[in-house]
Order: C-alpha cells, then structure tokens, then sequence
C-alpha cells in the first residue's frame, strides 16, 4: 500500500518547487547574491548537477559553487519504477539537499530559472538574477507534446494530469503511482517515445512491474506497449522471455507503432501498427532537452523556428557550447556525440559522469591549464520479475577510436537475483556519491 504520509509529504515537497516558480516578483533585475570570487552557477540540481558541484569543491576549492534547483528535495528517478510498486520506499528515493551542500561548500538555492543571458553571463530566477564566470546546464529532459498537439494546451493539460508519464523529478510519480495502485482493470496503454529519450530500458521495466502487480493481485489488466522501434533495446531478450514467459496474460508488446493521432479525450491512439483504445494509458511524448538549453541558444533551430533535434549542439568531447568554453551542458540533455551511435543513454549514471567531466574541465580552465579528455561508462538494471526479484543488465563502455568516440554494449539477458542485489548496491552507491559524507 502507498504509504499516505509519506506520499503527502512528497506531494508537498515536490509541489512546493512548483509553487515557488510562478511566483514572480517586482525586484526582476537585481543580482540576487554578490559574488565573492570566480563564480560556477549550475542549473539544475539533478543527478548530473549535484556531481557537478560536489567535484568541483573537491578539484576547485577556490571557486564559488551555486546550485539553482526548482524541486527543494531530491527524488531519485531511477529505482523509481520500483517505488511504484512497492520494492523500495520513499525515503529510498527522497533526499535532502540543504545539509549534503552546506557539508560540501556549495550553495543550494530553490528557485525556478525562468531565463539564460549568455552575453552578461547571468541566469535569471523569479526574482532576480545570479552573475556567472562558468556556467553548467544540467536541466534533463522536456516532454515536446507539441509533436502530438501543436499550441492545443487543452489536450497537453489533459494528458499531462490524466496520463503523465512520470519521467521527470516532480508529482507526476505520485499521480501514477496512486493510479497503478487503484487499477480496477482494463486495457492500459504505454506508448514510448521515440529515441533517443531518457532511460531507454526503463519503459519495459515498468512494464514489467506493473504487469508482476497485476498478477499478483489477480487484477484483470492488460498492458499494450506501443514501441515506435521495430523492436525491444536495449536488453531486448530479456525483456521478451520476461514478457513471453511471465506476463504472458499481462502484456502485448507492439513493435513499429509510430503515433500519428492522440486523442486524450476520446482515450484513442493512432499508430503506424494500428488504432488502440485504452481505459487508462502511461503516454511518454518524445523526449528533448530542458526548455533552458534552448534558453541559452545551445539548440539549433530551423529557419521556421523548429528544433532540428531538440537537443544541445555541445562540443563532443568537453561538452562545452561551440567556441564558448564558459558554458558547459551535461546529462541527458546533450545531443549527439558520435557518428558511430549517436547519444550516450540519457541515463544518471552517466550524467554522475557528465558532471565529473565539466568539474575537471573548468577546475583546468580555473587554474589556466588545457583540459584533458574524459569518457564516462554505464551501466545499468532493469527489474523485470518482482517474485523472486530478478533483474537484467546492460553495460557500455567507451573509448577513443582516431579521435571519433566509440561504444561497446554488452546485454546481460538471463534475470537473476545477483543482478538485483547489483542495482541496489548501485543506487546505494549512486545516492552516496552525490549526497554522502
Ligand atoms: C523510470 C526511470 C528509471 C530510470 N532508471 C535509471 C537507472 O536505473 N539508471 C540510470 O543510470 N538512470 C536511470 N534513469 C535516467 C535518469 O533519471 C536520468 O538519466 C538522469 O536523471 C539525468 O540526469 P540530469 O542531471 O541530466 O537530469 P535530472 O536528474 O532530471 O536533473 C535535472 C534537474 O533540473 C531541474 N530543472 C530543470 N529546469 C529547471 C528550471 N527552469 N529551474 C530550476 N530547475 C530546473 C529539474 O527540476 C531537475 O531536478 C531513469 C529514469 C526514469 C524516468
């Protein structure tokens, strides 16, 4: 059962960041915390921002670190498919950030960013502004409902509120986790966006468990997977045995369905594999970087004002923005690094990385030294059987190949128990990283 305090609690947590970012103010122009020295501000406080900040006090002492972060908790998406039915708790989830910064030395400000000046180096808040010598962007993703429904805002709220995906740090979990516990039955619909999108396996994953949820309590669901992928990745033969030899009754997995058609109101998707009805539905838009990557002019546009791809034109290998070293972008939010695969998977364990890198590259800039190249690694569990918790892997690692970078990715596809323990000890470690002593 979903534990209501806690629940209330993080509704209210989470709510409160979202309270605090309309509430404007006359004082729009002032420099809202003088500087003391050379200043790195870092926006957005998730996964790759907190790395960032707690490797720069350690590589850059000198510097003044300033976290600006519209949630004032912290709350882990990953491992959060299992929260939702009930493997792991809230508090697994949740963290403080106020004490793991003052312990640190950065500052931690909650506050919504509501615009980039790159020319005065200044990031604007609700109420002011904060002067930068370096800036890193951290903001993850946005979800372009706009590619199902243009300006119409009656059709985004609608789907928002009754159909969030849950893919972003904010109450949308609560909402789908309130709706996960109280399915009745039924057909409910998952469509995934297309790639890249943040956390590529974690689609089937939920799946998985909200299908293991149902079994278990004989509810009488199905779940449709509408994948516009001509198949499952990665991970793929795991998640299809899952599917085939555990919720055989529970889920139908639906290869090349492109969407063409939403219709929230009349809860029908049309798709290139066919039109589906749902009584209830999980619906992923695509994915694209933080609205404040195209703030900052990092993302190209057409000459009609499109995104060509949505997400931030950085420099391959240092992340930095093209021919502007005091802007760096890390996390899920950079586009394409390599014509050999494209993106790294939009995944925490590699925006840890992310945030390590852009720390070394500006602690060299700092010191006035040429920074030196870094690749990350990942490494990733998928739950995909609650009784027993059995779980799946995906591994990649990276390296130079005549200056191009290059990955190699190893899919671990038989479930086992170890792997569970694995990605526990992960986000174990992970949550220590950025907010340990
Ligand atoms: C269901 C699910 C399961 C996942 N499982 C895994 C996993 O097992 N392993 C793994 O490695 N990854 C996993 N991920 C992916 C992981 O969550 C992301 O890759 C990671 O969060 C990216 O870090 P980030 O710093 O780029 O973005 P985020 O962690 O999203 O941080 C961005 C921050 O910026 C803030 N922000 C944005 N705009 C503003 C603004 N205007 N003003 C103020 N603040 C702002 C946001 O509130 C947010 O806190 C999973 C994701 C999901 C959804």
């Amino acid at each position: 059962m979903l534990d209501r305090r806690k629940a209330l609690n993080t509704i209210a947590a989470l709510g409160a960041g979202i309270a605090l970012a309309h509430t404007g103010s006359a004082r729009a122009s002032s420099e809202l915390m003088p500087r003391s020295g050379r200043r790195v501000v870092i926006a957005g406080g998730g996964w790759g921002g907190i790395a960032a900040a707690r490797t720069l006090r350690q590589l850059a002492p000198d510097l003044e670190v300033v976290v600006l972060e519209r949630n004032p908790v912290f709350f882990s998406c990953p491992m959060s498919n299992k929260w939702l039915v009930d493997v792991v708790g809230t508090d697994f989830l949740m963290h403080d950030q106020l004490a793991p910064a003052q312990r640190a030395g950065y500052r931690f400000v909650n506050a919504e960013i509501t615009g980039i000046d790159r020319e005065k180096k200044r990031v604007h808040v609700t109420d002011g502004f904060f002067g930068y010598d370096w800036l890193i962007l951290a903001p993850g993703i946005h979800h372009a409902y706009e590619a199902w429904f243009g300006n119409d805002r009656a059709a985004i709220n609608h789907t928002r509120t009754r159909f969030p995906s849950a893919y972003i740090p904010n109450a949308e979990h609560l909402s789908l986790k309130h709706k996960i516990q109280n399915f009745k039955g039924g057909d409910l619909v998952m469509t995934l966006p297309p790639p890249p999108h943040r956390c590529p396996p974690s689609p089937y994953e939920r799946a998985c468990l909200i299908a293991w949820h149902m079994k278990k309590n004989k509810i009488p669901g199905r779940i449709t997977i509408l994948d516009p992928k001509d198949g499952i990745r990665p991970i793929g033969g795991g998640f299809k045995r899952a599917f085939e030899e555990l919720y055989k009754d529970q889920i139908t997995y639906v290869p090349n369905a492109r969407i063409t058609e939403m219709d929230p109101f009349k809860q029908r998707v049309r798709t290139s594999a066919g039109e589906f009805k749902f009584d209830d539905a999980i619906l992923m838009a695509p994915h694209q970087a933080g609205h404040l990557c195209r703030s900052a002019g990092l993302v190209k546009m057409t000459p009609e004002g499109k995104p060509v791809n949505g997400w931030a034109d950085v420099d391959e290998v240092f992340l930095h923005a093209r021919g502007d070293t005091s802007v760096f972008v890390i996390g899920d939010a950079v586009g394409p690094v390599s014509l050999l695969f494209g993106h790294y998977p939009k995944a925490g364990h590699v925006a840890i990385w992310h945030g390590r890198m852009a720390a070394n590259h500006i602690s060299a800039l700092a010191k006035g030294r040429q920074m030196q190249a870094m690749l990350p690694d990942n490494l990733c569990f998928m739950l995909v059987n609650g009784d027993p918790l059995e779980a799946i892997m995906v591994d990649f690692k990276y390296r130079f190949v005549q200056d191009m970078i290059e990955q190699t990715q190893i899919d671990v596809n038989e479930r086992n128990p170890e792997l569970f323990v694995r990605d526990m000890n992960w986000a174990r470690e992970s949550y220590g990283k950025l907010f340990g002593t």
